[in-house]
């Protein structure tokens, strides 16, 4: 029997039960049946005594017989026992004893299937969490496992089930006695999945010993071995895949040469007002050696909001520029494309390049003067938003194209970018961000991209400090504004706006705006508002008459949370913070402290929130690292939910590594797939044929990374 020999051959199974391990647990071989690991492992030597049990006590198990079962409709009456009528019944509580004293278990769902279990004089394992009830210990929903459905050994896996497999008799024991065969029957021909230098290089145990201790480990130090070996080959084949291709991509894609730096670089470089900070000078470096490589290069920025990466941008601009291309500076709004504009027209002036800002409202005659000016060169950085992706747009020799919050883009609109190469070649493109995603997270999303991060803030940025809390501090929270007003600081009060709720939350917004203004009013104060409602120019007016300092508070939905600088703003408000997830908070956070003033978050949490949420919460009023955030992040949501990542969603789904846990051994992973691969690239040195037929397997072919979404 082999590892992909169908499951209905396996003792035990047939064909009825291979259709129910089909479609409850997506298990149609051998294989998969041992890749199906236990999500939790009894420890028999730690059973505890019910007398000894205390509440706040994480999960114990204990062995106890079925002393009494009753039953209890909604009302609380109780129903007989020999109840048949189980829509009735809303709770089954269950007496329990092991010689040491008795305790109540109770239930309140799957009571039919319990209650034919939980027989009066049978003994069971029960694993919960114990807690107070009326002044006495009892457990609720705890897991029932037969005593006697172990194996031999210390440890015992608890594999997952559904309410079908166990109406089918698929118990524990049942699931123990299958995996032993499978392993009985399997390992004696079983092949090993590494070449033997990776196990001996990582020191890993073979795969046969990982398997059967997964099943049936004989201690936690054998089963953490068998563990790692099964993770990281899960993370090393994934990266191996994810490398690979990008190897193969940059030995095809030519990319344009840019050997020089230039002399408008040099005159902007000398010009700058401060000096560089030492993750912008590595991060130009990077860039810099991508330009010069001959390949395209496909580079992640990602920094903090304020770690400077607009003059990344100028100077890689400039690259382009020394070497005769012309480079594109994409937003994805107008305020922001303006903003930059204004910015980068600064940091050019002493180079002699010239920029122009193209968006949707540029006039039909500039617009016709600019699109001349790109396509015979004398215009040599467009700055824009998506206007600049137009068809009759055309460059005389686009180099380079650099992409500001890449998660406002599409895949389609990149896409038109690249046709815009100089000689029909793919420009460079260098996308930035500024919500930073996990490294282990960005290895595996943008797997065949490289990453360069700013991990650095430059001088003088003075810390936000950050606050939480409640509707009783609206009054002082008023105050304070006011008093920051009068400072001649401004302030943003943000709501939350989210689609499913879109109607009650413009309610919340409409409402909390009105008591602003009374709470502000005219003349002392000005309030402007922005919300997604309202037309591109509406939203525009109201925009720039705070960024331009004519309204002290901006009331807004998230539209503001794209880079927008307000240097002058020293408080952000966030209304219902539990509301926002935390990188969401962060990029909010992140518009104010620009400037040389104190600035100030205050979080307005509501009055009931998850436990979660406090986390969340609390984590923003400890740390301002953005990095620091998003691993939380991660940890908290899974790296599925993280923002700006759900478009791309991972590449593969993973069986039994988490890239929210397994950081470490994914960058081991990582690093040594790509060691291989130098030197091996075509994977065909001896004992490596395990590696190229791995690599065929269906997961790992045909997909398409190769640009962000
Ligand atoms: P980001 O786009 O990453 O959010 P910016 O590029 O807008 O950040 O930079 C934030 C502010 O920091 C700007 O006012 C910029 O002039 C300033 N800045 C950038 N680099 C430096 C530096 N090395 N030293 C001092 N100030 C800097
Ligand atoms: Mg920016």
């Amino acid at each position: 029997m082999k590892m992909d020999t169908d499951i209905q051959y396996l003792q035990g199974v047939g064909p009825r039960r291979a259709e129910l391990l089909r479609s409850e647990l997506g298990i149609t071989t051998v294989g998969e049946l041992l890749h199906f690991y236990p999500f939790r492992y009894i420890d028999r030597s730690s059973l505890q005594r019910i007398a000894d049990l205390q509440p706040g006590q994480s999960y114990v198990q204990i062995r106890a017989q079925v002393l009494k079962v009753r039953l209890y409709a909604k009302n609380g009456a109780e129903l007989p026992a020999e109840q048949l009528k189980f829509n009735m019944v809303s709770r089954m509580s269950v007496i329990v004893g092991d010689g040491s004293g008795e305790m109540e278990i109770v239930y309140f769902r799957g009571i039919k299937w319990l209650h034919s279990k939980l027989i009066p004089g049978s003994v069971f394992i029960f694993f919960g969490k114990p807690q107070v009830f009326n002044g006495r210990i009892n457990m609720a929903h705890p897991e029932v496992d037969s005593p006697d459905s172990f194996s031999a050994g210390a440890l015992s896996g608890v594999y997952n089930s559904t309410e079908k497999l166990r109406n089918a008799g698929f118990t524990a024991k049942l699931m123990q006695k299958l995996m032993g065969s499978a392993l009985e029957m399997v390992l004696p021909s079983l092949k090993e999945t590494l070449p033997d230098d990776v196990l001996r290089e990582k020191g890993l145990c073979p795969l046969s010993f990982a398997l059967r201790q997964m099943h049936f480990p004989t201690d936690q130090a054998a089963l953490a071995k068998a563990t790692y070996r099964l993770k990281f080959e899960e993370l090393f084949y994934l990266q191996l895949s994810l490398v690979k291709q990008k190897f193969i991509r940059s030995r095809n894609a030519v990319g344009i040469p840019m050997p020089h730096v230039g002399t408008a670089f040099h005159a902007c470089y000398k010009a700058l007002p401060y000096s560089l900070t030492g993750a912008q000078q590595r991060v130009i470096k990077e860039i810099r050696e991508d330009l010069v490589s001959g390949h395209q290069m496909n580079r992640l920025l990602q920094g903090d909001v304020g770690s400077g990466k607009t003059m990344v941008a100028v100077l890689s601009a400039l690259l382009a520029i020394g070497n005769g291309y012309q480079a594109c500076i994409m937003a994805p709004t107008e305020v922001l494309a303006q903003q930059h504009f204004a910015n980068i027209s600064k940091y050019l002036a002493p180079t002699g390049v010239k920029a122009v800002l193209l968006t949707g409202t540029t006039g039909v005659a500039a617009r016709r003067e600019i699109h001349a000016g790109l396509e015979d060169g004398t215009i040599g950085i467009a700055i824009g938003t998506h206007a600049l992706i137009e068809d009759n747009v055309r460059f005389k020799a686009l180099g380079l194209a650099i992409v500001d919050e890449q998660h406002r883009f599409g895949v389609d609109q990149r896409s038109r970018l690249w046709a815009k190469g100089a000689g029909g070649r793919a420009p460079h493109v260098l996308v930035m961000t500024a919500t930073p995603i996990p490294r282990t997270l960005a290895m595996t999303l943008y797997g065949d991209l490289d990453v360069s991060v700013i991990d650095e803030m430059p001088p003088g940025r003075k810390p936000v400090q950050t606050i939480c809390v409640g509707e009783n501090k609206r009054h002082a929270m008023h105050n304070f504004i006011r008093d920051e007003i009068a400072k001649g600081r401004q302030a943003f009060i943000v709501y939350p706006m989210i689609f499913e709720n879109e109607k009650l939350d413009y309610k919340n917004l409409e409402l909390g705006y009105e008591e602003i203004i009374k709470a502000f009013p005219l003349p002392d104060y000005k309030v402007a508002i922005v919300h997604g409602q309202q037309t591109p120019q509406e939203k525009e007016f109201n925009m720039s008459a705070f960024v331009a300092g004519r309204a002290n508070i901006l009331v807004s939905t998230t539209v503001i949370e794209v880079g927008v600088d307000v240097p002058n703003a020293s408080v952000m408000v966030i209304e219902s913070a539990e509301r926002f997830g935390l990188s969401q908070l962060h990029q909010l956070r992140g518009r104010v402290g620009r400037g040389a003033d104190k600035s100030y978050c205050i979080l307005m949490r509501g009055y009931k929130i998850s436990n979660e949420s406090k986390r969340r919460l609390e984590l923003m009023c400890a740390t301002e690292n953005g990095f620091e955030i998003a691993e939380e992040d991660m940890k908290l949501r899974g790296p599925g939910d993280l923002e700006g990542t759900q478009q791309s969603g991972l590449p593969i789904s993973l069986n039994i590594a988490s890239l929210a846990k397994d950081g470490l051994i994914l960058s081991d992973a990582r690093n040594y797939a790509e060691h291989l691969l130098d030197s091996d690239p075509t994977l065909t040195k001896p004992g490596h044929e395990i590696l190229a037929a791995e690599l065929r397997k269906d997961k790992y072919s045909s997909k398409d990374y190769s640009r962000i979404s």
